[in-house]
């Protein structure tokens, strides 16, 4: 049983979805004004890894991350660049699912897009204003804190705490200081959406209420980001859609720790940051995420260059008992020796690691213990079956393959995924060699067809028939 732990309660909890085995997950995207950090890497790495834990498991994700297009950085740098801020957020989302593709995160369901939601947000402002929670001062609508009698529940904060010390932006038009713009009075030629209360656009929160709604409900299981976003954001955020739906937002939420350079959060601000396009340059996306999966989630990662250099190097270890595999599997001469090999125990550790509050960094432990058992076992029998290989290349693929995403085998080797599988694609391929011979080619492209609607690609040579699996 998963068990992981809320923000909301500061527990370790027993993961139970709203609707088994669906599972809604909102993950806040980036602001795209500029290329991604490292920093930001380390965020959307860990929940990937979430993601990519509970599709293992069987649960079928809905993965939502937002893409801020419209905002006062964007705006800037528009100004900055002398290009329109639509071509601004353009260009960066681009780079962003480059990068994110790079670093081998799984695509999300839905990206969806501020400017695309611009009903949604101005619907949920409307009921947000008819329930009294928020106001409007000269095209400037603000939400009211004090309308919320919950707020803080979240980051833990007291609001007389909060604005002894807030770091709240002061506005003379606030009723309070904690209070957060649902809607942004435009000024003279920025980019601007029509509403009852003027032009304007939206504010950041109510984008992520608004979307999250939209795409996965009014209740839904997963909300997750940076410990950063727990105050204002998150909390902003259950503010918005709990006074708007009557209802409990999340379920679960999750924060990720930050990178940090030299104790320092690594942010865009300070300047202490490194793109992970630069960092991409140098290293392998499965040295940055084995980096990431070495620590725990929630907790920090002092960031350093040779810290990559050792985990590009660890990687080794995970690569060449790969490439050993790829080798004896291509061989096609099967040996005969049996060896006695637990792989259950060593899949029964893996799920315990993670099922423990995503224990990574004890899933690599494992993985690496598996590793150095497998390379025993070769050393010591030089003439191992073909199950042996197959069954431990299943395991790597099911494992640190599709779950930490830290070892890829090409598509072309997954060619013995399993002994019965592969028999059977071998039989379908002699039947379609007969039925050519018989001209009877309606069923030979029948069965091609077939097969490559199942990922398995046929290949005529002259030598014969060969395929492929997409992964
Ligand atoms: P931003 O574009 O600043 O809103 O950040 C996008 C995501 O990255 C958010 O979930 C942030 O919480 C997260 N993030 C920002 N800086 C860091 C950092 N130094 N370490 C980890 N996560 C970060
Ligand atoms: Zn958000």
């Amino acid at each position: 049983m998963l068990k992981i732990y809320n923000t909301l309660s500061r527990k370790v909890e027993e993961f139970a979805p709203i609707s088994p085995p669906n599972v809604g997950l909102y993950i806040c995207g980036p602001t795209v004004y500029d290329y991604f950090h490292i920093g930001n890497a380390r965020t959307f790495i860990m929940a990937d890894m979430i993601r990519r834990y509970l599709e293992y498991k069987g649960f079928k994700v809905k993965f939502v991350m937002n893409i801020t297009d419209i905002d006062d950085k964007i705006i800037k740098k528009s100004v900055e660049e002398k290009i329109s801020a639509s071509e601004i957020a353009r260009k960066y989302t681009e780079a962003f699912l480059e990068d994110l593709n790079r670093l081998k995160i799984k695509p999300a369901t839905v990206y969806p897009k501020a400017t695309e939601h611009m009903d949604d947000i101005l619907k949920m402002i409307e009921i947000l204003i008819d329930s009294t929670a928020a106001y409007n001062v000269n095209g400037n609508v603000f939400y009211d804190v004090s309308a919320f009698k919950s707020y803080g529940k979240l980051s833990g904060k007291k609001t007389d705490e909060i604005e002894a010390g807030a770091r709240v932006e002061v506005m003379e038009e606030k009723k309070n200081p904690l209070d957060f713009a649902l809607w942004k009075k435009s000024k003279e030629g920025e980019p601007s959406w029509k509403s009852k209360w003027g032009n304007g656009r939206p504010g950041w929160h109510i984008e992520c209420s608004a979307m999250s709604c939209k795409h996965l409900g009014e209740t839904f299981d997963i909300h997750a980001g940076g410990n950063d976003l727990i105050f204002p954001h998150h909390e902003n955020e259950i503010a918005q859609s709990e006074v708007s739906n009557q209802k409990t937002f999340v379920k679960y939420w999750i924060h990720f720790g930050f990178l940090n350079i030299n104790k320092e959060k690594m942010s865009k601000s300070l300047g202490n940051f490194f793109t992970a396009r630069d960092v991409l340059a140098k290293y392998s996306a499965e040295a940055i995420r084995l980096l990431f999966a070495q620590a725990h989630y929630r907790g920090p990662i002092d960031f350093t260059d040779e810290l990559l250099a050792a985990s590009e190097k660890g990687l080794e270890k995970l690569t060449n008992l790969r490439d050993a595999i790829e080798s004896a599997l291509s061989k096609n001469k099967p040996g005969e020796v049996d060896p006695d090999f637990n792989l259950q125990s060593f899949e029964k550790r893996f799920n315990e690691a993670l099922d423990d509050d995503i224990n990574t960094s004890q899933a690599v432990a494992v993985i690496f213990d598996f590793v150095k058992e497998v390379n025993r076992k070769i050393s010591e029998f030089e003439n191992l079956n073909i199950d042996f290989y197959i069954k431990i290349k299943e395991f790597l693929i099911r494992t640190a393959g599709n779950v930490l995403g830290i070892i890829n085998f090409d598509a072309e080797d997954v060619k013995s995924d399993s002994l019965l599988e592969n028999n059977l694609i071998g039989l379908l391929i002699e039947i379609r060699q007969k039925a050519k011979k018989e001209k009877n080619f309606q069923l030979a492209d029948e069965i091609r067809k077939k097969l490559e609607e199942y990922g398995v690609i046929l290949k005529d040579t002259k030598d014969g028939t060969d395929y492929l699996k997409r992964n």
